[in-house]
């Protein structure tokens, strides 16, 4: 059977020159980089070249690169290590509605410990308003968490816009571009930001490797492990090597092909959008329709369990994913569309397609020809199937939160 993996926001596979790379890494330089004799000087000179390859993709300098396990770790590592270093100055941190969850519940867990937290609220395409973090900010606001680009939906957020207010009010601003690094440019100096996250296994190098930049100059202090020097004491334990060494390739040739990448991605996406919208009826494109990132596509089809879709695409080979990976498997649909005003019957109908570098044209052809059977099985299967010509009517408030409105 034909396999297509259209899951790329969860996770990439390992491109084989970065693969390469790592096997050098743990078979021949096993040493350990803290080590003074030659093993060690060997492996701490691939370690320091990965983090030059790290620092120059997103216009940074070397010694605000620190390593981490990963995405998850970095945001923690950015919201703890701000929120700590600087609570005499305040205790109130600024975040918004559609946050990864290694983000919405490291804020959440500070609330406990007694931070404020405002939550900014999006409108119906994920975007954040600038001036609703403007009017957020008080004397006591220490920090501004707010993604880059969405993993669920794909917008991409104005972090220039939010920046230049951050700026001006003296606030440190982090952001996770886990989801934008490596499909649009991310530029530390450009965005504006003082802390900013990355992750390895997006970006077709392995899980378990991720990068934190932090601004020189900015306050934050190391929280989270105890233990050795490593990383300028900025985080302890041994040098996950191969991974850093896999970063520092993956990030290398994500910045040297990516224009052609993105401009790959992006025409199957179009076409996947187009040939869904056309072919299929009562389907909305969740997300913003321009400010997204390249190969995200992401719908709601109305009627139908985003889960059912996802086994019945599953079985004809085709890897897809409803809402985040983290919130498939929950009876709860995912916090970001419900927070971009989407009704709960109609956020149970969610489908992310993320396209890749290896993805085809093929793919698309096969992606229609499975899925437009798969849907007319489901719906007519479903409780909530339109025999009655039920349209949802745009302009009606009962509709937009009852599907069995009729008006
Ligand atoms: C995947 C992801 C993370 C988590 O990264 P891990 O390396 O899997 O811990 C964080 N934020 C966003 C936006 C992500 O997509």
């Amino acid at each position: 059977m034909r396999r297509v993996y259209m899951d790329h926001s969860a996770t990439t596979p390992v491109r084989a020159e970065v693969a390469e790379e790592m096997y050098k890494y743990i078979i021949d330089n096993f040493g350990n980089p803290t080590s003074l004799h030659s093993f060690g000087r060997q492996v701490r000179n691939a370690v320091e070249e990965a983090r030059e390859n790290v620092a120059a993709s997103i216009g940074a300098k070397t010694n605000e690169i620190v390593f981490t396990s990963g995405g998850t770790e970095s945001d923690n590592m950015a919201i703890h290590g701000v929120a700590h270093a600087n609570k005499n100055k305040g205790n109130h941190i600024i975040t918004s509605a559609v946050e990864h969850h290694a983000v919405i519940n490291t804020v959440k867990a500070l609330g406990k410990e007694g931070f404020t937290i405002t939550i900014i609220p999006v409108d119906k395409h994920g975007v954040v308003d600038p001036d609703d973090v403007a009017n957020a900010i008080t004397e006591k606001t220490i920090l501004v968490t707010i993604m880059h680009a969405n993993n669920e939906v794909g917008t991409i957020q104005p972090i220039q816009e939010i920046s230049k207010i951050t700026r001006e009010h003296g606030v440190i601003f982090h952001t996770d571009a886990v989801q934008s690094f490596g499909k649009i440019p991310v530029n530390v100096d450009d965005l504006g930001v003082d802390l900013l996250t990355i992750s390895g296994h997006k970006i077709y190098a392995p899980k378990g490797i991720g990068a934190l930049y932090i601004r020189k100059g900015t306050r934050w202090k190391q929280s989270l492990f105890h233990g050795g020097s490593q990383e300028r004491l900025r985080r302890a334990g041994t040098e996950n090597v191969a991974g850093i060494v896999a970063l520092g390739k993956a990030c290398r040739l994500a910045t040297d092909d990516l224009e052609s990448e993105a401009r790959h991605i992006s025409q199957l996406r179009d076409r996947l959008i187009e040939e869904v919208t056309s072919n299929i009826s009562y389907v909305n494109i969740t997300g913003h329709p321009t400010r997204r990132i390249p190969g995200h596509a992401s719908f709601c089809f109305q009627y139908i369990e985003g889960e059912s879709m996802l086994l019945s695409l599953d079985m004809k080979g085709i890897a897809a994913s409803s809402g985040s990976a983290c919130t498939s498997g929950s009876l709860e649909p995912s916090h970001v569309l419900l927070s971009m005003g989407i009704p709960h019957e109609v956020a149970h109908g969610s489908i992310r397609l993320t396209l890749g570098r290896d993805n085809t044209e093929e793919d698309i052809d096969y992606f229609m020809e499975v899925m437009q059977p798969i849907v007319e099985r489901l719906r007519a299967m479903s409780p909530l199937d339109q025999e009655t010509e039920f349209q949802m009517n745009s302009e009606c408030e009962a509709c937009k939160v009852s599907s069995s409105c009729r008006a």
